[in-house]
């Protein structure tokens, strides 16, 4: 038996253990089935799924296995980010970046993004929007080539002319050109299957579109609808056909509305949700990815001069600070909710962030750990595969200093990270 306490990755390469089981002694262990925080469980890990998990600390018997000790830390399912985007950071630049970087650039960033995810304990993302990169991303992580988390990515988001996502937006009228299906931008039910359709052919695994106008683009209004009914209607229908869900990001609530009744999964953000729309979400069990700590995040970006453009700055201080408590209304009704927070628009690796503040805004932090693990696992339909550490589950397994019912800031600090039975992070 080989034991590893503080031992990284080389470690485990050189030692040549793939076949060999792995133990991990953990003082206290996170049930997200069942809610519940459990005492001394050792889970045992071959390859990268989880083998069983034994009451009390069990110490391997066969010469060839391995331990890992985590007595004084609580151990829980890897992470999900349901709404990143992993292509870019803001920063000063940001907008400037469209005209000076090449796809090669957005791809090098990328690496260290994805890396700074994974760290942070977030095993699994879903990318809502970039230029594909994203997409060559994801590939390159699932064959080993990059660390990162697992990405479920709609590679670029769907909008309508100088809509939220419209790739020309604020540009001089001799670059805007006319993009279409191809690049996104549908103005039609033909344009909206094309678009769909071009995805999939694109290697996207979910569907993004912008049902309202939003914050960050260069375009006046942050909120007002962007599509009509039929659009994402057949938007959604035709998803369907290729197995996708769809994300809809929407501020205002007649564009949420909208999304919402033709059948789309997940609304990411829905600031200015109104009651009506809170039981309607309830009702086509739709989820709300709250994104408060981007909210947060551009409310504090506004106030520095020359951060954002001009039409931005309005917005950002307008949506910033009414997201947090849009989700403490929602949550407080009753709307099924899924853990996202919009990271990129600030640092990847803070997602942690979000936890704090849901629970700051009124969330028990249990809900709050089930709604970044069980609850994604279904909405990506990998209920048997992600979000608990149990029989038969992937290994991803990450470890915090406390209790984080007792202290959800501990979720701040993670300090052991393994994705599909490898160890990214021991401390
Ligand atoms: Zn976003």
């Amino acid at each position: 038996m080989k034991k590893l306490f503080l031992l990284g990755l080389a470690v485990i390469a050189s030692s040549n253990l793939l076949a060999q089981d792995l133990y991990i002694q953990a003082g206290k262990l996170v049930d997200t089935r069942n809610g519940k925080v459990l005492n001394e469980k050792t889970i045992i890990i071959s390859g990268e799924r989880i083998k069983s998990i034994e009451n009390g600390f069990v110490e391997p018997s066969n010469e060839q296995d391995s331990l890992i000790v985590l007595k004084n830390k609580t151990v829980l399912p890897g992470f999900t980010d349901m709404h990143v985007h992993m292509e870019s950071e803001t920063n000063p630049g940001e907008y400037l970046e469209r005209y000076t970087n090449n796809e090669a650039d957005n791809a090098f960033n990328s690496i260290g993004f994805a890396r700074n995810t994974l760290m942070a304990g977030f095993t699994t993302v879903r990318d809502l929007g970039g230029t594909g990169v994203n997409i060559a991303l994801r590939d390159a992580i699932n064959q080993g080539k990059v660390d990162g988390p697992r990405i479920f990515t709609a590679g670029k988001s769907l909008a309508t002319t100088g809509g939220h996502a419209d790739p020309t937006n604020g540009m001089k009228n001799d670059l805007m050109g006319d993009p279409g299906p191809k690049e996104g931008v549908v103005n039609s039910v033909e344009d909206a299957k094309k678009a769909v359709r071009q995805r999939y052919k694109n290697g996207a695994d979910l569907i993004k579109i912008t049902a309202t106008g939003g914050v960050l683009s260069v375009a006046k209004s942050s909120s007002n609808p962007q599509f009509f009914e039929e659009e994402i209607e057949v938007i959604v229908k035709t998803a369907k056909d290729y197995g996708f869900h769809v994300a809809a990001h929407a501020h205002g609530d007649e564009g949420m509305q909208r999304a919402v009744k033709a059948g789309v999964k997940t609304i990411e953000h829905g600031t200015l949700m109104s009651e009506e729309t809170m039981e309607l979400m309830k009702k086509y069990d739709a989820y709300l990815v709250p994104t408060i700590t981007a909210g947060k995040e551009v409310t504090e970006k506004a106030e520095i001069e020359g951060y954002y453009p001009e039409l931005v700055v309005p917005k950002a201080k307008e949506i910033g600070p009414k997201i947090q408590n849009t989700f403490t209304q929602a949550y407080k009704k009753g709307v099924p909710i899924v853990f996202g927070t919009d990271a990129g628009v600030f640092k990847h690796g803070e997602n942690a962030r979000e936890f704090v503040y849901m629970v700051e805004a009124g969330m028990p932090a249990m809900k709050a750990i089930q709604s970044a693990t069980i609850t994604p696992a279904k909405i990506l339909k990998m209920e048997s595969d992600l979000g608990e550490i149990s029989q038969g589950f992937y290994a991803d397994i990450i470890a915090v200093d406390e209790d984080p019912t007792q202290n959800i800031e501990t979720l701040k600090k993670v300090r052991f990270v393994m994705k599909e039975g490898k160890i990214y992070k021991s401390e």
